[in-house]
């Protein structure tokens, strides 16, 4: 294969959310697999709708992720600038080559005669409502114009736009890497703009010819450019250029979560899920959760996208950058959309989460408290998080889920209480805290020992009190091991804790 250069392509007209994520790291994928190129380019030519923040944001998103271009904005390369504002004057002379050579055209019509356009064409119940092959025969342009009056409007500097002269009958047919060959009459498409009346060109033709100049190899990109594909085919052949056009490759959509539709931005809203990688700023100043933000592992977080439409094969679902690099191929990517699932992401999260070392939890554990002013010993952060480190999806619930190894309970469950809060328990774990506050309990065994020996005194069973034991210790109906918690607390503190909630409760003891 001759040498891969792939690119990723957003406008930054909004935030890019998780299907262009995807569409880079597949490119990312692709371009590493093949010891190729991983180009950036920011395709900036639509000012009315860019948003001004947009672009920093696709870059730190990247960066959070890793997805490193080797060409692009910020890195520079040899086929730069990779700024299409900043390329501005590279297009108009392949508009002007389409039309010496018949292939495109000036069109003067005005908005309102375009709106008229359509009217007519709804009225005589025509197939297509577009500016094309039929109707443009009916419009103001250089097809119908006089040479003379073309040039006459041109020099008295009439607004024109320059459209792509679509042939009547011609079959375009091209090979997408997904989705096998594709076949569209060009009787379907329509005359697009290729330059602007601001005279910046559309992202048809900028597309193109810097696809073109950049030596891209392989065009991976949502399924949404599907219908886009043919009339870039076309402009490759009119430009001539179809020797070297990319090959196509367009990726399944992601769903909704159950299936109905593309996912949006609403959905995100009403499950209350994120879908852009970090924390994103709306015009009107609202922010969006990001998944950096909720707290996913930059790797959770593209180990959950990659399989959002390609599936390796085999049973194993967590894989490294590494790995997935070694495994990627555009043959395994599905071609029906992807189903968007938030508890398999939370899924990935809780994996990576747990393959994490205990060190490496309680430092992040250290960092939370902190952030919350508590200091906490190291030594015993890496003890909680040792002992929630199964319970938790993301790193800031090892100190949400852990709140009782700082304080001690002010309200009690209330459905133990009800069930669990009997006369007995409350009578062993009185003597136990007796226990606690003399002896000096280190071990988990030792704490266990000390209550063993006071149950059976009794004739109980162990687990018949622990309820009430967790209860009095953390407030709480379930949690992490018992005896390890009362490690981490200390015996006092357990001791001193247990005798409170024997005073607080002391009207609810049942028989
Ligand atoms: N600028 C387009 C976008 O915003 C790029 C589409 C393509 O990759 O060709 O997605």
């Amino acid at each position: 294969m001759a040498e891969v250069r792939v690119r990723f392509a957003p406008s930054p007209t909004g935030a890019l959310h998780i299907g262009g994520i995807r569409t880079a790291l597949y490119n990312y994928l692709f371009a590493k697999k093949y010891s190729g190129k991983f180009i950036l380019r920011i395709e900036d030519t639509d000012k009315t709708r860019e948003v001004e923040w947009a672009e920093d944001y696709i870059f730190e998103s990247l960066k959070w992720l890793g997805i490193a271009p080797d060409e692009g904005v910020e890195e520079g390369g040899p086929f730069g600038p990779y700024r299409q504002s900043e390329r501005s004057t590279i297009y108009r002379k392949y508009a002007q080559q389409l039309i010496e050579e018949g292939q495109a055209y000036y069109a003067f019509d005005l908005p309102e005669e375009l709106v008229t356009m359509r009217e007519n064409l709804k009225t005589a119940k025509a197939s297509s409502l577009n500016y094309n092959a039929i109707s443009r025969t009916q419009m103001k342009n250089s097809l119908t114009l006089s040479a003379d009056e073309v040039k006459a409007r041109i020099n008295s500097g009439e607004p024109y736009v320059i459209r792509i002269k679509i042939p009547l009958k011609e079959e375009i047919r091209f090979q997408d890497m997904v989705r096998g060959w594709v076949v569209v009459q060009s009787s379907t498409l329509d005359d697009k703009v290729l330059i602007k009346s601001d005279g910046l060109p559309t992202y048809h033709l900028a597309n193109i010819v810097d696809d073109h100049l950049m030596d891209i190899s392989h065009v991976i990109r949502g399924e949404e450019w599907l219908p886009s594909a043919p009339l870039h085919v076309l402009l490759y052949k009119f430009l001539g250029w179809s020797d070297t056009m990319p090959e196509f490759a367009h990726l399944p959509l992601i769903l909704k979560p159950d299936g109905n539709g593309k996912l949006s931005k609403r959905d995100a809203e009403k499950h209350g899920f994120p879908i852009f990688p970090i924390d994103w700023q709306e015009e009107n100043g609202n922010r969006v959760s990001g998944f950096r933000e909720a707290g996913y592992f930059a790797e959770a977080f593209l180990n959950f996208l990659a399989l959002l439409g390609w599936n390796p094969g085999g049973e194993n679902e967590i894989f490294s950058i590494s790995e997935m690099i070694d495994l990627f191929s555009i043959e395994k990517i599905n071609k029906g959309g992807a189903k968007f699932d938030i508890q398999k992401a939370e899924w990935f999260n809780g994996q990576y989460l747990r393959s994490k070392s205990n060190e490496e939890l309680g430092n992040s554990l250290v960092d939370i408290a902190s952030q919350k002013g508590i200091e906490l010993n190291p030594n015993l952060a890496v003890e909680i998080a040792t002992l929630l480190k199964d319970r938790v999806t993301f790193s800031n619930e090892l100190y949400s889920k852990g709140l009782f190894f700082f304080k001690g309970p002010t309200t009690f469950n209330e459905d133990i209480v009800s069930k669990q809060w009997t006369k007995e328990a409350t009578d062993i774990l009185s003597t136990y805290s007796d226990a606690l506050s003399e002896g000096d309990y280190q071990a988990e065994e030792e704490f266990k020992l000390c209550l063993k020996e006071i149950v059976e005194a009794r004739g109980v069973k162990i687990g018949k009190i622990m309820p009430a034991l967790r209860l009095a210790l953390t407030g709480g109906a379930d949690g992490p091991d018992l005896m390890g918690t009362m490690k981490i607390i200390g015996p006092r503190e357990s001791g001193l804790r247990i005798k409170k909630a024997i005073e607080q409760l002391v009207d609810r003891i049942i028989d």
